[in-house]
């Protein structure tokens, strides 16, 4: 079974064990003698949202300036050239593509992965940026799509995350390009948010061939048109399979087999389980909070209803940016104080906040060790270290970890403490979509082995579904007012949740992973009549 790029010698024929680079014949490149090697290429295509499924570090950048011409592929010898790579996509698919490479023809737009860096090079006003690099005209039209109108005259480096992610994809959108390559575009936004984005670049889509590189699998599958999945060894070599249907893609990705390529990703699958209801009667309580309230200043207020966590449950807390999800976590976790309302401070918290400050200059083994007695265990490799995928990570400083690197270690350090309720907000944050799905394991069988109540704030609802059995529902008006409802169930929240959003889902009936419906479809239509947002089978 051949990946449909390769003429001659097709690597992918052998049975594949992961972490067996050898029994790949050659690569579409690779870096000196003992550098990183890249197997297969995107194929982009004219009309299609070619969508990207997995691990950072194995050859997206490089496949993408392949694909853009600013590198020529070696296909692993000393150097490139241009007529070999012709010869070799000679009668298939590809040929063309890099015809108009070689002819200048192709020009790419890129979003980077890291829209933290762009203040950083660019000095001036969203509008400044935006006029830059409008070269189809439609500024207004992505300003107004993207919800930028607000901040137009702001400086670049004064933006939030969130705002200079749709900052990036507007200016990204605007140029006039036969290929446009999104690196993620979900980080820092809430799900309104990566909707939103992921119709603007299906439009995009409609004349132009468009890849995205994305880790929160429901809007990956929203969004695609096709999917290729990657996988191999981040940083030894990456396989970029030919491309697949969408649900067999993320299905086959979730079971961790790809049978066309007969390759095991992963040595698990990753499932999913639709939450009946628990009866209330047979769970102990862990912590009866009251109604509380907070105001900053004359800014933002938030208002709480009173609620209760069980002992042993995982509770799911979803709403917009700037509704107040993370003031209610830090009052409950005693970081922020309410103005009105008392919370009893008998049940002992860990906490792992949204953004992650380093105060000490430790190595991680150092800092792990420091928390917990547990840290040589066998408990401890299996559940902790391995699935957050810590042990490389040992022996270096805190403070020079990259963000992803930093979001494992605080996950690790917020389940290393002793404590009655484990608070963790935006664990899915840098996290890739294999680390997410790890991570999310790491979160849900700590909550079961030691029976403690977890509450995670996410905006990824494949994270959310598979730890939450019940819900925290919040709603109001951005960066106004938050009102955060008490916990439901899993069905009666998320409905009213998707409700306020517009948006229904199904089951997939092989893994029963949910899938957003296509807006006025059959589905959507008859699930709205019925207010069945989520749980329709
Ligand atoms: P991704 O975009 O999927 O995160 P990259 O294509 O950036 O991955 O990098 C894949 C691997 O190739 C990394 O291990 C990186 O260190 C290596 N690499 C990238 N660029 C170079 C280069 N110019 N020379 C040598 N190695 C490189
Ligand atoms: P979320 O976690 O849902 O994105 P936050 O709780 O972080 O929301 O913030 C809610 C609103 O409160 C936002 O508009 C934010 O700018 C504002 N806010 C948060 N912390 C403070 C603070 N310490 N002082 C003033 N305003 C704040
Ligand atoms: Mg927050």
């Amino acid at each position: 079974v051949g990946c449909g790029i390769c003429v001659n010698k097709c690597p992918f024929s052998a049975i594949m064990i992961i972490g067996l680079p050898e029994a790949l014949d050659k690569p579409t490149h690779r870096y000196g003698q003992n550098g990183f090697a890249l197997y297969g290429l995107p194929t982009p295509q004219v009309g299609k949202v070619t969508g990207i499924l997995g691990p950072n570090g194995i050859g997206k950048s490089t496949s993408v300036q392949i694909l853009s011409g600013a590198l020529v592929p070696n296909f692993g010898e000393d150097i490139g050239d241009w007529d070999t790579v012709l010869e070799h996509y000679a009668g298939t698919g590809m040929y063309d593509y890099f015809k108009n490479v070689v002819d200048g023809k192709i020009k790419v737009s890129q979003k980077p992965q890291y829209v933290d860096m762009i203040p950083k090079a660019f000095n001036g006003k969203t509008r400044d940026l935006l006029e830059g690099t409008d070269e189809r005209g439609v500024m207004d039209e992505l300003v107004e799509k993207l919800d930028l109108g607000h901040i137009i005259n702001r400086n670049i480096g004064e933006l939030s995350g969130g705002e200079l992610q749709r900052v990036a994809i507007a200016a990204c959108a605007a140029r006039d390009a036969d290929f446009y390559f999104f690196d993620e575009i979900s980080p820092y936004l809430d799900i309104y948010q990566r909707i939103n984005s992921s119709k603007l670049i299906q439009d995009l889509a409609k004349d132009k061939a468009v890849l995205v590189v994305e880790h929160d699998l429901a809007i990956l599958d929203m969004l695609s048109d096709v999917v290729q999945v990657a996988y191999g060894m981040p940083s030894g070599y990456g396989v970029i399979t030919h491309p697949k249907g969408v649900r067999i893609a993320i299905n086959q990705y979730l079971k961790g087999y790809l049978p066309e390529e007969n390759v095991r990703v992963r040595p698990d699958a990753i499932t999913f389980e639709v939450h009946p209801p628990r009866v209330a009667t047979d769970i102990a309580t862990l912590l009866d909070y009251n109604a509380f309230s907070k105001k900053y200043g004359d800014g933002f207020s938030l208002r709480s209803d009173s609620g209760s966590l069980k002992e042993g449950e995982v509770i799911g807390i979803v709403g917009p940016n700037g509704i107040g999800k993370s003031t209610f976590v830090k009052i409950l976790a005693g970081e922020v104080e309410p103005d009105e309302g008392e919370l009893e401070s008998e049940v002992s918290i860990s906490y792992k906040p949204q953004y992650i400050k380093v105060d000490s200059f430790m190595q991680v083994r150092q800092f792990l060790r420091s928390i917990t007695r547990r840290f040589d265990t066998s408990y401890y490799e299996a559940e902790i270290i391995k699935p957050l995928q810590l042990e490389p990570l040992f022996d270096k400083m805190l403070n020079d970890l990259s963000g992803g690197e930093l979001q494992r270690v605080a996950i690790a350090a917020c389940l290393s403490k002793d404590a009655d309720l484990y608070i963790l907000d935006e664990p899915s944050a840098h996290l890739d979509v294999e680390q997410r799905s790890l991570a999310t394991k790491a979160i849900k069988r700590f909550a079961e082995n030691n029976g403690k109540t977890a509450m995670v704030v996410d905006h990824d609802i494949y994270m959310i579904d598979m730890l939450s059995e019940r819900l925290i529902v919040f709603e109001g008006e951005p960066a106004v007012f938050g009102i955060a409802h008490p916990p439901s169930s899993m069905q009666k929240g998320m409905n009213k949740f998707l409700s306020d959003l517009g948006i229904t889902f199904r089951r997939d009936e092989e893994t029963i992973r949910p899938r957003v419906n296509k807006k006025d479809s059959r589905l959507d239509r008859e699930q709205k009549a019925k207010g069945e947002y989520y749980y329709y089978k």
